[in-house]
């Protein structure tokens, strides 16, 4: 059946919505960062119609979040049927069953072997403090090292190991102490390749060399925190050596292994897990975003041997709602059902047709992703690789004037990260409109 989507009947911000985002500017805070006058008034599947009527092709999925669309009947189901028996009762205090069966069943499903323990949680910040504080006592060892270009979240300690974008910490400070930032293994933009063009993982070495050899004592780490397929700084896909080396380090200086999958878990990638893909076991693993379909919902999974901390070391009122509890095991259903699989078929559909934009069009110096993580790099000439965010920011508005949302990530990158259920029409009416407004740049 043919989509009735994308359909733009009025410009955007039509009326109804320009009212809309007058009104929220009065009141809300100014911290908001927007980035064009979407104003939604409902969604089905890949499909988002704003205020005025206008369909939108949704390849952002509110930030790599409606993993199964924007009302999948099974969640709502699932959903609904939850709000109706209760709406609430905290997990760190009292059982219901929901909660046992989540925790199992991530126990069951997150990568490796190794028994693990499961913590509920509201966001994905929310598990990265909570790892955060379970490594550090696991381990008796305050310190912690990340990427450049990671993000992690907005609190004060996921903050401390974000270093994505200045503003995002820019008078927010100090952080506390002993967090590290290296680079990551970002093969297109390496700081090494001068001195080292054959990629022999010097970045992971270097750590060793430099960080360990000169600034810090290994024994001082708790944790490493890295994201195996950066997000937010620009959908970075490290060589396949890199995660397997980084989870070499951690075991030679007992440092814990924290693998964020905020974004790029639960079926993104085309895997359950991008670790999946590289073959590592973390310590612990961390989940939310696509998890709950949109429901509020989080949790850190970490090996049983790590799990040391006694009874009210931690807690949380709200972590593991019943009804998001509810969505997220639907949503599980859902993505080993099929959707997962889909990832995988899309994605590589994506990619194939963003490989043939990048042989057009100049601006694009570098794609790369997995399944439906997909990043393109802009640049203004592909010998130099000097950075283009304003191609990206023009792609972005031009799109959603046409009926495409999509979203940038990192200085200069462009992030594809659709709902999973998208199908083939979908993505070549998305390449169809990339191209289209590349072509009118
Ligand atoms: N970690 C990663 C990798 C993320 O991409 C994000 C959000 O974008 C977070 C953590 C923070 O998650 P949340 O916004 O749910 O708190």
């Amino acid at each position: 059946m043919a989509h009735d989507y994308p359909r733009i009947i009025t410009p955007p911000p039509g009326p109804k919505a320009q009212a809309i985002v007058e009104r929220d500017l009065r009141y809300t805070s100014t911290c908001y960062l927007k980035e064009y006058p979407l104003v939604i008034a409902r969604g089905e599947g890949a499909m988002v119609e704003d205020v005025d009527g206008n369909r939108y092709l949704d390849m952002m999925a509110g930030i790599a979040v409606s993993s199964t669309g924007y009302n999948h009947p099974v969640v709502v189901k699932a959903i609904q049927e939850q709000a109706g028996r209760f709406l609430h009762i905290c997990g760190s205090d009292f059982y219901f069953e929901g909660m046992a069966a989540l925790a199992e069943r991530l126990a069951r499903i997150a990568p490796g072997k190794s028994p693990k323990k499961v913590f509920l949680t509201n966001s994905g910040t929310e598990a990265v403090e909570g790892a955060i504080k379970l490594a550090r006592y696991a381990t008796g060892r305050p310190g912690l090292l990340a990427f450049k270009g990671s993000f992690h979240g907005r609190t004060t300690g996921a903050l401390a190991i974000t270093s994505s974008k200045a503003r995002q910490r820019a008078g927010m400070g100090p952080f506390f102490p002993g967090v590290h930032h290296v680079p990551f293994g970002n093969c297109y933009r390496c700081e090494y390749d001068k001195h080292f063009p054959a990629c022999g993982l010097y970045c992971v070495e270097q750590i060793e060399r430099d960080l360990f050899g000169r600034h810090v004592d290994p024994k001082e780490i708790a944790a490493v925190f890295v994201e195996p397929i950066q997000g937010e700084g620009g959908y970075v896909v490290p060589p396949p050596g890199w995660l397997p080396a980084i989870r070499e380090l951690c075991d030679r200086h007992g440092i814990l292994l924290v693998a964020d999958e905020v974004q790029s878990g639960v079926g993104r990638t085309g895997k359950m897990w991008a670790c999946d893909h590289f073959g590592v076991e973390p310590d612990i693993l961390l989940t939310a975003k696509g998890l709950g379909s949109g429901m509020p919902i989080g949790a850190f999974v970490a090996k049983e041997s790590v799990t040391t901390w006694k009874k009210g070391a931690h807690g949380s009122t709200f972590g593991g709602n019943p009804v998001c509890v509810a969505s997220a095991l639907a949503t599980l259903d859902l993505v080993e059902g099929g959707l997962m699989e889909n990832a995988r078929l899309m994605g590589d559909r994506l990619i194939a047709g963003v490989r043939r934009l990048a042989e057009k069009h100049q601006v694009i110096g570098d794609v790369r992703g997995l399944g439906l993580m997909i990043g393109l790099e802009f640049v203004t000439d592909r010998a130099t690789r000097e950075p283009n965010p304003h191609v990206v920011e023009a792609l972005v508005l031009g799109a959603f004037q046409r009926g495409l949302l999509l979203l940038g990530a990192g200085p200069s990158a462009l992030r594809l990260a659709p709902p999973l259920v998208v199908d083939a029409e979908d993505v070549d009416a998305g390449l169809g409109i990339i191209d289209e407004v590349l072509s009118a740049a």
